[in-house]
């Protein structure tokens, strides 16, 4: 049995006040070990670690973060087999994809490593003789982080290597249905010898522990990926502290697919977007509007390619789609797939939660799909997908744009001038046109609306974790002599 515990100023948390919580197999729905449940006096010695890892952090040169921070990658890479497994136990998605989140995380913090070099100021040319002014970059402060479970070595690593690399101490709170993973991403740093109290790691009751930290003089920044419901909230502590935050929240990103792109190519590379990680990624391609000269053939291979998917535990192989990462999202895929048909959609594949042990849901398509229906609507956040039909350009972007989400959103088409009208038009932090590769280390990722704001990944990513300090200085003249 696995055995997930908080790590604080150094040393893996013990404590009578501790509480245990089961971590669950997706696919079987067994528990696998437990994980420690932080109690206050914990959160209490994370924050003063924090404050205390900050002073030493933040002395250190870019040069010296950099190197620490390859070491960590390095490590990273050398255990990417085993973590990878410890992935797809405890969330489900299939070995390679799990494997490939490892490469991705360890790329990440590479390419911010190289980030921590060039943190630059710059030099203002000064209005007044003998005065010099700077603008200089500066660590922040302690932050807070707080991560969800569909990508849980992804999100850890972004959020440590950009505020590492800035120069910050951090607190990071992953999801506790899947603590493994973090645990061992949080370890690779502990190995490459980061001095004890930079980096903090607490599993716990999720709104007693956001409510303590955020609520501490000590955090100066926190960033949360999740839901939009639960940033909101968190925003709102942040507020009370005037604490800056970056907010990658939900998304329910359009496609909008014009018709002189081949309808069935266009559809398998969609269903292999779509589909990954079962539909549970806040960039996922969710909403299909397809020009109607194509709409039929683009369905039938959609629901084709969809139907074809092999669907089984991440651990087997040839498994293309793993189980939901919990009973919850299994629950709220039934339900959405029952108030579709409601509203008049057309089933044309899945449909019907399997008999059998694990969170399973099958792929899941419907055709026909009206914007007032509640899919069209509310983030999916599973392998289901609704597909409509569009006249013109200007309608489809009309429709792309209405909803108060603003993450991801993509096009397909040969022409230079939809793709154009595509990028200019659509209402998103990221826009990706003809492929689904939404984001690489150098890309700044986020979102706008109420999808949040900031962005992790590319200098953006560092910037999160900065502040502006302008200092001017005359030089010592007559008068000031003694
Ligand atoms: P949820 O809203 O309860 O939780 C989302 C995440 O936030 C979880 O990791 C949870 O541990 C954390 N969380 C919840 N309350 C918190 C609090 N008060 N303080 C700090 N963290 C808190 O929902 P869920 O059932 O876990 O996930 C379902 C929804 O969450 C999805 O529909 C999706 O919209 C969203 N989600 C988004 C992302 C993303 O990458 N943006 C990732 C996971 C979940």
């Amino acid at each position: 049995m696995h055995h997930a515990r908080s790590h604080v100023a150094g040393q893996w948390y013990e404590s009578a006040g501790i509480t245990r919580q089961p971590i669950l197999e997706p696919a079987t729905g067994q528990a696998i070990g437990e994980v420690d449940l932080i109690d206050a006096a914990g959160l209490d010695a994370a924050l003063a670690s924090a404050a205390c890892g900050f002073e030493v952090w933040r002395r250190k040169t870019g040069y010296e973060r950099a190197a620490l921070m390859r070491e960590a990658v390095a490590i990273l890479r050398s255990r990417k087999d085993e973590i990878a497994r410890l992935m797809t136990l405890e969330q489900g998605k299939p070995l390679a994809d799990a494997a490939g989140e490892i490469a991705t995380s360890a790329d990440n913090i590479e390419w911010m490593a190289e980030e921590a070099t060039r943190a630059y100021g710059r030099l203002l040319v000064p209005r007044t003789p003998g005065v010099s002014q700077a603008v200089r970059r500066e660590p922040i402060g302690p932050v807070a982080a707080f991560c969800p479970w569909n990508f849980p070595a992804l999100t850890p690593a972004r959020k440590i290597a950009g505020a590492l690399a800035a120069g910050c101490s951090l607190i990071l709170k992953p999801s506790e249905e899947t603590p493994l993973t973090a645990a061992e991403v949080v370890r690779a740093f502990i190995d490459a010898g980061l001095p004890a109290h930079v980096l903090n790691l607490v599993y716990g009751a999720p709104r007693q522990v956001s409510e303590h930290l955020i609520g501490s003089d000590v955090i100066r920044k926190i960033s949360f990926t999740g839901s939009t419901a639960v940033g909101k909230q968190l925003l709102g502590l942040a507020a009370q502290g005037v604490k800056r935050a970056t907010m990658e929240l939900g998304g329910h990103a359009p496609v909008l697919v014009f018709d002189d792109v081949d309808p069935v190519q266009a559809a398998k590379q969609a269903v292999a977007a779509k589909f990954r990680n079962a539909g549970q990624v806040c960039t996922s391609p969710t909403r299909f509007y397809v020009q109607e000269g194509i709409y039929a053939k683009f369905v039938d291979a959609f629901a084709e390619a969809a139907g074809a998917l092999r669907v089984g535990s991440g651990l087997a192989a040839g498994t293309q789609m793993g189980p939901l990462a919990n009973e919850r999202r299994v629950e709220a895929m039934a339900a959405l797939a029952r108030d579709t048909r409601a509203e008049g959609a057309r089933l044309v594949c899945g449909g019907e939660r399997p008999a059998g042990a694990g969170y399973f849901f099958p792929p899941t398509v419907f055709a026909d799909v009206q914007d007032s229906a509640r899919i069209m609507n509310d983030e999916p956040f599973g392998p289901i997908v609704p597909i409509a039909s569009f006249s013109t350009t200007e309608e489809a972007l009309q429709r792309a744009n209405r909803l108060p989400y603003g993450l991801a959103a993509y096009a397909m088409t040969r022409s230079l001038s939809r793709a154009a009208a595509a990028s200019d038009g659509l209402e998103a932090g990221m826009v990706c046109i003809n492929h689904f590769t939404v984001s690489t280390p150098s890309s700044p990722f986020g979102g706008v609306k109420d999808s949040g704001y900031g962005s992790e990944g590319g200098m953006e990513g560092l910037d999160a974790y900065l502040v502006t300090k302008s200092v001017t200085q005359r030089s010592a003249g007559a008068d000031l002599e003694p």
